[in-house]
């Protein structure tokens, strides 16, 4: 019985295994160093050109730097910055808490005015910075979305 034109028996050769393609894609912007990169995400500017700020506000990362035109509204930080943010604050807070009740007679109400205050203030000057590093890094590792964020839906979508 003769198959239809394309169609292959399985007694052909073919292949057994299936390897996925690893070539790493062609970076979409050309970065610099780690360092450099690392310095200017900190510094909250464009990690690859520096030459721009990567945020329209206080968080709101710029859809595309308007000197180099690097994707940064692409980069998918999501949850990391404040997570890593978090680490960092609470780790500072809890060294500054042991050290300074070392003796432990500290009242409960004299910790909380002093170290509840204390962390929030920490966390809303580190985040920006480091959602700016986040922001580097994930440029650097060539990690972007496919395409840019969808606008969040309105009330008139639901209807
Ligand atoms: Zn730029």
């Amino acid at each position: 019985m003769a198959l239809p034109e394309g169609i292959q028996t399985l007694s052909d050769d073919m292949p057994t295994e299936w390897t996925p393609n690893r070539a790493k894609p062609a970076p979409v912007v050309a970065m610099p160093g780690w360092v450099e990169s690392l310095r200017r995400g900190l510094a909250m500017r464009c990690p690859a050109c520096g030459e721009a700020p990567a945020f329209q506000g206080y968080l709101k990362v710029t859809p595309a730097c308007p000197h180099c035109a690097a994707p940064l509204g692409r980069v998918p930080c999501d949850d990391a910055p404040p997570y890593i943010t978090l680490l960092l604050a609470l780790h500072v807070v809890v060294l500054i808490i042991v050290l300074s009740d070392a003796g432990g007679s500290m009242t409960y109400i004299t910790s909380l005015v002093i170290f509840v205050p204390l962390t929030i203030v920490l966390e809303l000057v580190l985040l920006r910075p480091v959602k700016g590093a986040t922001l580097a890094v994930m440029l650097k590792v060539n990690l972007l979305r496919r395409d840019a964020p969808a606008a969040k839906p309105t009330a008139a979508d639901h209807d």
